[in-house]
């Protein structure tokens, strides 16, 4: 079953109806409105998280099994997904894996064990965020601002050449957010784009992960910094598939990273 749940609630007064609630404080209200779909099959827990995000002011739409989840994606073209891991039917894993092949809409995963994440960001299942269950249904929001701060592919503009980095054998369009290697488009996922996308802004420079996290989640993001090391391992392991070509991404040890590859005239100018 699939439940549009409606938008932009009045909030003059109206508190999200859950027992944590009352300890939150500064419900958003956003400026335009914002596709959310939530996929999670435990009412209660789908109920906090619906209220909240409605509460922000997003246009919450609500599923309880995978596969409604999965057709629901495709119809509403979502922004933000909020995906249980653990589904009826489907599980998140392969919800996430689905929706990454049409859409490139942010996508928090709920997971109910923390050591699940390690072994979801070993499979590269491309979802951008993970929070372990019980969270707080603030810091959930507080991911999803920081989330949605952040561009889509699909809605930026496309003609910005003038946007594009070029290093020996990789170009990097900020724009477009395109990536090609040796003349060979590389299908990142957000998250690894913007990591790439800051440490290649200063080439050479070393990057800390909590320089990365503030650039790529936001300050106020408050997950573990060992995230990043493991987006850097996928997304070298996209920019690296073959072993002869240079290494773009540099591990300074007990620091952080840098980006190596020195810039280069626009191929053809
Ligand atoms: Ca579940």
């Amino acid at each position: 079953m699939l439940t549009h749940v409606g938008t932009r609630p009045d909030l003059t007064g109206e508190q999200a109806p859950d027992a944590n609630a009352g300890r939150e404080t500064g419900f958003m209200c956003s400026d335009t409105t914002v596709p959310v779909l939530v996929i999670e099959d435990e009412p209660p827990l789908a109920r906090i998280v619906r209220d909240y995000l409605i509460g922000a002011g997003y246009d919450v739409t609500q599923t309880h099994n995978g596969s409604d989840g999965l057709r629901a994606a495709r119809e509403l073209d979502p922004d933000l997904v909020v995906l249980d891991l653990g589904l009826p039917g489907l599980d998140g894993v392969e919800v996430c894996r689905e929706i990454r092949t049409f859409s490139d809409c942010y996508i928090i995963m709920l997971t109910a064990r923390s050591d699940e994440i390690d072994k979801l960001l070993g499979l590269g299942v491309g979802a951008d965020d993970y929070l372990t269950k019980p969270f707080s249904p603030r810091e959930l929001l507080d991911r999803t601002q920081a989330a949605l701060r952040r561009p889509r592919v699909s809605k930026l503009a496309t003609d910005s050449r003038a946007t594009a980095w070029h290093f020996q054998g990789l170009t990097i369009d900020t724009a477009t957010r395109e990536v090609v290697l040796h003349e060979a488009p590389v299908s990142l996922i957000r998250t690894e784009f913007d990591i790439l996308a800051t440490i290649a802004a200063c080439p050479r420079r070393v990057y800390s992960r909590r320089h990365i996290i503030d650039a790529v989640w936001g300050a106020g993001w408050g997950g573990d910094e060992h995230i990043v090391d493991v987006h850097v391992a996928h997304l070298r392991r996209k920019l690296g598939a073959d072993p002869l070509l240079s290494r773009y991404v540099d591990t300074v040890r007990g620091v952080g990273y840098r980006f190596v590859a020195e810039p280069v005239r626009e191929p053809g100018r």
